[in-house]
């Protein structure tokens, strides 16, 4: 067994749904083209592995998202690149 570190300071490559925050304040989806894997670690990023569902839509300035790993920092706005792709 190897030790388990309760905050990644990466980005788990299963986390196909997370909700990545950038330093500047904007919510990302995996695969963002603004976005490369190897940028995506703390301290700079923060991300929520695990959005509940719908999460995604109510980020915004009222109700800003906070990351639960990585960089502790919040969204406060979606990125419309994202936003495109997400209406599944
Ligand atoms: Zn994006």
């Amino acid at each position: 067994m190897t030790a388990t570190i309760s905050r990644p300071a990466r980005l788990p490559h299963n986390a196909k749904h997370a909700i990545i925050i950038s330093p500047h304040g904007s919510a990302h989806l995996v695969g963002c083209d603004h976005l490369c894997d190897s940028v995506i670690s703390a301290p700079k990023f923060g991300w929520v592995s695990k959005p509940a569902p719908g999460q995604w839509d109510t980020i915004s300035a009222d109700q800003p998202l906070s990351a639960t790993t990585g960089a502790d920092i919040t969204a406060a706005r979606r990125c419309k690149t994202c936003q495109s792709g997400a209406t599944r």
